[in-house]
């Protein structure tokens, strides 16, 4: 749902230098992907296009490659206890593997997600929205003395399943911060996406061709054919929260896959008190109550106000609140957006 922010092409580069750097044991590891990589070929001559030779190239490459790998790789169809697919497990060591050469990554990867140099944004989760996520610091005094941290308070999802495909499990592209319930056992867990490699490629926040925020528009549908009073809240049953995919039904595939239509409308609330408060505050309103504030009378409207446009932004603002959960990455931010959308008629 939310599109990760990686920054400008100067920033891009740097994050993708000081990730790449997260790798130790760089040497060891490159022999071994040298070899590796061999016996890849072998097994699927597509493999000498997909993968680079350089293993810290593979960390940064763009999330579409990665999904052609991911593809690719799945149709090798190797056991789990496959030698090459453990092989491939030690090497690309997001954990430890048992018994496994290489150190995990996972904490330093962690750390680098909250590393605010870096300028991720952890608010709220990527796939739904609807959490936040954060991390803090703490002190706690123990027999040792005075301990200090960073704990962690959300996580980072592997788009593409590290366990059925270890080549993506340290690449940068792969990783989104999300929240535990998205991440979980009953909604992403080992679980992907069944979709074609074109929907595939499209529908990660972390591709370049994500664009779920134009695609994807939140809307509160009537139930009922007339609708006779706008008191939405006291009319909750009438309404049911969607998400219209008409200019690229491809996205149905993320809102299924993440119950995203569910999980609103337990919240619809949210949208049918901004649905009231729209039709409780129409724009004439919001101009009218500038004047008041102003001390102006409605004869004088032609004549220039002094202040006037300012207050009824000011007002706008304060009523609905779109601006702070812009800015302030408040949950929800995408709902609150399409249902406020001022565009659409009034
Ligand atoms: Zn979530």
């Amino acid at each position: 749902m939310i599109k990760m922010d990686y920054g400008d092409a100067e920033h891009r580069k740097k994050l993708e230098e000081t990730f790449v750097a997260l790798l130790d044991d760089a040497d060891e590891r490159q022999k071994t992907w040298g070899k590796l990589r061999k016996r890849l070929y072998n097994l699927k001559n597509e493999f000498k296009m997909l993968l680079p030779t350089q293993l810290k190239k593979l960390m940064i490459l763009p999330y579409t490659k990665l999904a052609e790998i991911y593809d690719t790789y799945a149709t090798l169809r190797l056991a789990e206890k496959d030698d090459l697919h453990l092989a491939l497990k030690e090497l690309f060591s997001y954990t430890k593997e048992k018994g496994g050469r290489f150190n995990a990554l996972s904490d330093s990867i962690i750390d680098f997600f909250k590393n605010k140099n870096n300028g991720f944004d952890i608010h709220t989760c990527h796939y739904c929205d609807m959490t936040y996520i954060n991390y803090f610091q703490y002190e706690e005094v123990t027999k040792s003395g005075k301990r200090r941290g960073i704990r962690t308070q959300f996580d980072l999802d592997h788009v593409l399943d590290k366990g059925r495909c270890p080549l993506v499990a340290l690449s940068l592209y792969n990783l989104v911060p999300t929240c535990p319930t998205c991440n979980g056992p009953h909604i992403k867990g080992k679980r992907v996406m069944d979709v074609n490699l074109n929907q595939r490629q499209k529908l990660s926040p972390t591709s370049n061709l994500y664009d779920f925020d134009n695609q994807v528009k939140i809307w509160l549908r009537p139930k009922i054919e007339r609708i006779t009073n706008m008191d939405f809240l006291k009319h909750m049953d009438d309404y049911e929260l969607d998400f219209d995919t008409l200019s690229d039904a491809d996205y149905d595939k993320e809102i299924d896959f993440f119950y995203l239509k569910e999980r609103y409308n337990y919240h619809k609330c949210e949208a049918l008190r901004l649905a009231e408060l729209k039709v409780k505050y129409t724009s004439s309103k919001i101009i009218e109550m500038a004047r008041i504030i102003c001390n102006t009378g409605k004869g004088e409207q032609n004549e220039p106000i002094p202040f006037a446009n300012m207050i009824i932004e000011q007002i706008r603002r304060d009523i609905f609140g779109l601006e702070f959960s812009n800015e302030h990455h408040r949950s929800f931010h995408k709902l609150r957006k399409d249902i406020l959308d001022f565009n659409d008629g009034e």
